[in-house]
């Protein structure tokens, strides 16, 4: 296999990433490789691979079996890990199967995790949850140090969170973590915008669901480490069958090469809405990091390159006018979910946050007036167009109210 270029730039990354091995098989496109099983051609060796894989390792010749290892898969993992600067990556089915293998990892290193809110709400329900047998301390961004034990095995952060964009400084959780390794949740940034590992976190965790997949039909998740996390996280994987299917890895890696295109010109998009929201008679709140006085810690340019495409806006009708503007919009769709080439809007504390210990939720910002807007590809004018007519009918369905 031909080593990786990490000296270039992201954008030549994001194209040619894992596809060094292209040439040599004598192929352009990136080839699906769906068999479930392998020959193995001789028993010794496919024996000694297996038990490789088993233990979390790579294949020794065959790959055996597609639950163990796969082609399609190991080059999409190969090139996220470039991305995101990180010695290698593994790819899981889902978002939340890659939270539980990395807490379920962590549990063979001790009972206890520290917890930051907001965090998404599946990886809060997990948590609280209890289910894998963890102890979770909830802590503030700058409590984390006094919640620190001897048996803690991680800390788990999101920046920006889901779906307050509430961001947290990497270095000082890094510092305050100390020897105890920092799992980051970077799928609101992307590694276009945020790469954690070079501030030294040890595991960032993406629902590749949203921005890597980009077009809202693939559902996994991905982390990328170092070696060892890398070798206990395919273990967990091999023992418990959380793959990420060869078809979705093709599809993932497929969309790489426009990733950054999309999450810039997504970018844009959203800081036109934020300002006008911002400006907006209906709305009391904007929640984006590109808004003047929204980064009071200075980590747009030293943590974040810019303040991606998602943002939360709270109302003034509360979520009587943010259920009106969920059934009012038009171009954009009332629908969880994010990261995607077109735009979404949904109300978290009734869906993606529903799950969270409401005290907690209120606690961290997920009012009953909040709405999460994930802007998409689309002319930023339409998208206007489309939310201000929305509001428009919640503000008179408001007046009505007050009038009767
Ligand atoms: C969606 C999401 C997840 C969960 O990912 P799935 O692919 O839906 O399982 C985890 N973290 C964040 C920040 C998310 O937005």
């Amino acid at each position: 296999m031909s080593k990786p270029n990490t000296a270039l730039s992201i954008e030549t990354q994001a194209v040619h990433a894992g596809r060094e091995v292209l040439h040599e098989q004598g192929v352009h496109a990136l080839p699906i490789d769906l068999s479930s099983t392998y020959p193995l051609h001789d028993l010794d060796e496919g024996g000694r691979s297996l038990e490789a894989m088993a233990m979390g390792g790579l294949p020794i010749g065959s790959p055996v079996y597609s639950r163990l290892y796969n082609p399609t898969t190991a080059r999409y993992e190969q090139a996220l890990a470039q991305m995101e600067g990180a010695e290698e990556a593994v790819a899981f089915g889902s978002g939340m199967a890659a939270v539980t293998a990395c807490l379920m990892a962590a549990k063979q290193r001790g009972g206890h995790v520290v917890a930051v809110r907001p965090l998404y709400g599946g990886t809060d329900h997990l948590l609280a949850s209890g289910m894998l047998g963890l102890e979770v301390t909830w802590a503030a961004a700058d409590g984390i140090a006094a919640a620190i034990r001897p048996d803690t095995a991680m800390v788990i952060v999101e920046t920006p969170a889901n779906p307050t964009l509430a961001m947290v400084d990497l270095d000082d959780v890094v510092r305050q973590a100390g020897k105890v390794p920092v799992l980051v949740d970077n799928t609101f940034a992307t590694p276009i915008l945020q790469n954690p590992i070079k501030q030294g976190v040890t595991l960032v965790l993406h629902s590749a669901t949203k921005f890597l997949g980009g077009h809202g039909d693939v559902l996994a998740g991905i982390v990328a480490t170092n070696n060892d996390w890398a070798t206990e996280l395919r273990k967990v994987r091999v023992i418990t069958g959380n793959v990420l299917h060869p078809l979705a890895a093709y599809l993932l890696h497929r969309g790489l090469p426009t990733l950054p295109l999309r999450v810039r010109a997504q970018q844009a998009g959203a800081q036109v809405i934020a300002e006008r929201l911002a400006r907006h008679p209906a709305v009391s709140a904007v929640h984006f990091p590109g808004l003047p006085g929204q980064d009071p810690k200075g980590l747009l340019g030293r943590q974040m390159k810019g303040p991606g495409s998602l943002m939360a806006f709270e109302l003034k009708g509360g979520f009587e006018a943010a259920s009106v503007v969920m059934a009012e919009v038009k171009l954009m769709t009332a629908a969880v979910s994010l990261g995607s080439v077109d735009t979404l809007i949904q109300h978290p504390a009734a869906l993606t946050h529903r799950v969270v210990d409401p005290a907690a939720r209120e606690h961290s910002g997920v009012s009953q007036s909040l709405m999460r807007l994930s802007v998409g590809l689309e002319s930023p004018e339409d998208l206007w167009a489309d939310l201000e007519q929305a509001l428009a009918k919640a503000m008179a369905k408001q007046a009505v109210g007050t009038a009767r």
